[in-house]
């Protein structure tokens, strides 16, 4: 039949997100649930390690080949060895590998400020203090984030109790799907949604962000937010350091002393490869700057839809809700935003 209305490809896409192969046969993981996501959970850091480590001890234009090739080892190995998943679906999303490259990059650059940057950079104890704070604010807020319940809505403990709620909304004439939620079989309150990674509805729902392992919701969304911007401020602080740690190094190459030609051209470079400690630290720096692409993006955005009173979810479905001024599909608006 899917071939007959051509949707053979949504067909595939839906028997894998419900754990079956395109035979129609349940599809098996390598491990049971727990192992599999221990070992998820500890690949990424590992990943990590090997990644800085290659970028620290070869030149650039052999080492960055390498490292994308291990990011894609690393993701292959967890789709389809792991998960045993055929494409990028939800399986990925409800892993911890997202968080888990998080708690990796958090963990490398808390080494590499303790074990190089702290003994080698005492002038500067103001910037380490402030580093230190967010270190601790990003790590903490992260956890919570990961941990908090983002206000699960509570489903009907008894057949006669979901009997009695859709009486009431059907009475009431709000039986719909903004009050009730068809997949949890319960009453749901105004800006929540339905989230079908964790199948479950989330309370003031913003987003589910795989990077958290979570829903963002109303319990657990200043965390979200305490998190991102300490992580961006974390982030400005260890460049600084590692700026700093950089410009107290001898500026002869110690690695390959017939580079002295480029060390006068190009100081910092020479710094940077003058010892492979050093170019562990431009490495983890590096990689720390690159999230500094998303993570400012995400923070603006969030901060100006607190500033809007607005989740992410409504600001990207302004129109479709009564609630919130949107329009019905016969064009008027509903009574419920008129008496707002
Ligand atoms: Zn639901
Ligand atoms: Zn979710």
């Amino acid at each position: 039949m899917a071939v007959e209305l051509k949707s053979s490809a949504a067909f595939a896409k839906a028997l894998e997100e419900s754990g079956f192969g395109e035979d129609g046969i349940r599809t098996t993981t390598l491990m049971n649930q727990r192992n599999t996501k221990y070992s998820i959970f500890a690949l990424p850091p590992f990943l990590l390690f090997l990644v800085f480590t290659t970028l620290s001890i070869l030149p650039w234009y052999t080492a960055l080949p390498l490292a994308a090739a291990g990011f894609f080892a690393m993701h292959h190995v967890v789709t389809r060895v792991i998960l045993n998943a055929e494409t990028y679906t939800d399986s990925v999303a409800k892993s911890p590998y997202f968080a888990s490259i998080i708690t990796g990059s958090v963990f490398w650059v808390g080494e590499v400020w303790l074990v190089r940057l702290i003994p080698n950079t005492p002038g500067h104890a103001l910037a380490h203090l402030a580093f230190a704070i967010s270190f601790v604010l990003c790590s903490y807020n992260f956890f919570r984030a990961v941990t908090l319940d983002p206000g699960t809505c509570p489903k009907p403990a008894s057949e006669s109790e979901l009997r009695t709620i859709i009486e009431e909304l059907a009475s009431e004439g709000r039986l719909n799907g903004q009050t009730f939620c068809i997949s949890c079989m319960a009453r749901k309150p105004l800006r929540s949604k339905h989230c079908r990674i964790c199948n479950k509805c989330t309370a003031r729902f913003d987003h589910h962000c795989p990077w958290v392992w979570n829903c963002v919701g109303v319990n657990n969304h200043r965390q979200f937010i305490i998190f991102v911007a300490s992580l961006v401020a974390g982030i400005c602080w260890f460049d600084y350091l590692s700026l700093a740690y950089f410009s107290q190094l001898p500026r002869i190459p110690l690695i390959n002393p017939k580079d002295e030609a480029m060390c006068l051209a190009y100081p910092t470079y020479c710094a940077i490869s003058s010892t492979t400690d050093a170019s562990f630290v431009f490495a983890v720096a590096s990689w720390a700057t690159l999230q500094l692409l998303w993570t400012i993006l995400l923070l603006a955005g969030q901060l100006f839809q607190v500033m809007r009173q607005m989740t992410t979810f409504e600001v990207s479905n302004l129109g479709r809700f009564g609630f919130m001024g949107g329009c019905e599909r016969d064009g008027s608006i509903r009574k419920g935003a008129e008496s707002v």
